[in-house]
């Protein structure tokens, strides 16, 4: 950071500062924890999870207190509202809006989706959570509201109610990312249609959004550009000392199994090029034991010509033939030993 900008961001946050002071003596606690949690505690523009935030009046009217005038903001993108001029693009109310609204949905429909949270070492775990699932179901039920219905089946992997109301939150009418969602998880995102995908598409480039990017390609199955994306927005987020962001966006890539799908890729164009050594590393790596186990077995001729120790040695271990696995390895200490074998003579 220049000395310029590292004045501007002091002087700013000075600004800042008693703004705030001014801002949290009117906003009523009740109504600021109420925005805040429905915000995730997490800024509703660049969503950088970890980062402090503070409750904003959209309008820029203290005295409105009403819930829709709310926004979750980190300084900077409240900054975004401030200021303009120069290279920035002030970010009107409207904009703060649809954010604020795309990223309400966001949190709502994780949290729905989001597992049991009672510990499972609990004594009353089991009741706790077949009372908790019913009642929250029934009160989604009385209120229609499909979209959260869908998501808690989800997470309770009822498969059949949760189609029944992914097919009736759809007909009420969702919003992309939403839609994206549902039709990913039920594995069919076949059924998105391509407008929804690219509109999606641009809006997060447009945004410079990368994790919510990296998503969007793992739901429609594009795991290259997936990781891609990922590590993109997790490179940004290092840099600008984002780090639970980071953390939090590459385990969810991990756990999504995007680093499983790049080995399929892995193994794919191996064996369009008819690499052996490869594919069989790449079925290795994915843990697939018994198909690497066939997968030797049935090359076991091409193998045996390579001629390659380290394949020749998994090959004997597949088949079970200990004395060739000992020779192996013998020839093998032999051949990474830089001297000559003794009593050999060398040189002349
Ligand atoms: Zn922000």
């Amino acid at each position: 950071m220049s000395i310029g900008s590292a004045v501007t961001k002091r002087l700013v946050s000075e600004i800042m500062g008693n703004q705030t002071k001014k801002t949290r003596t009117t906003i009523p606690a009740p109504m600021a924890a109420k925005a805040l949690f429905f915000s995730d505690r997490t800024c509703c523009v660049c969503r950088v999870k970890g980062k402090s935030v503070q409750v904003h009046h959209i309008d820029d009217d203290p005295a409105n207190n009403r819930i829709e005038n709310f926004a979750v903001l980190c300084l900077e993108c409240h900054t975004e509202t401030q200021v303009s001029g120069g290279f920035r693009r002030k970010l009107d109310a409207d904009q703060v809006i649809l954010y604020r609204n795309d990223w309400l949905a966001i949190v709502a429909r994780e949290r729905a989706s989001s597992p049991m949270r009672l510990p499972e070492s609990s004594p009353e775990h089991d009741a706790v959570e077949i009372e908790l699932a019913t009642s929250i179901a029934e009160i989604y039920r009385d209120r229609e509201e499909y979209e959260l219905l869908a998501s808690h089946y989800i997470q309770l992997g009822n498969d059949e109610l949760r189609d029944k109301y992914v097919e009736l939150a759809i007909e009420q009418g969702v919003d992309d990312s939403t839609l994206i969602f549902f039709r990913s998880v039920q594995g069919k995102a076949e059924l998105i249609p391509q407008s929804v995908i690219e509109r999606r598409k641009k809006t997060l480039e447009g945004r410079k959004d990368f994790f919510s990017l990296g998503r969007l390609y793992r739901e429609i199955g594009e795991f290259r550009l997936a990781v891609e994306a990922t590590c993109k927005g997790a490179q940004a987020a290092i840099r600008n000392g984002n780090i639970f962001s980071a953390a939090f966006h590459l385990k969810e890539m991990v756990e999504a199994e995007s680093l499983e799908e790049l080995f399929v890729l892995a193994l794919d164009e191996a064996e369009r090029e008819g690499d052996l050594w490869w594919q069989y590393r790449c079925l290795q790596e994915l843990g697939w034991e018994s198909e690497a186990d066939d997968f030797l077995m049935r090359h076991r001729k091409e193998i045996e010509q390579t001629g390659e120790p380290q394949f020749l040695e998994v090959l004997t271990i597949a088949l079970g033939d200990t004395e060739e696995y000992l020779a192996l390895r013998k020839e093998e200490a032999r051949s990474l030993s830089a001297k000559p074998e003794p009593g050999e003579n060398i040189g002349k």
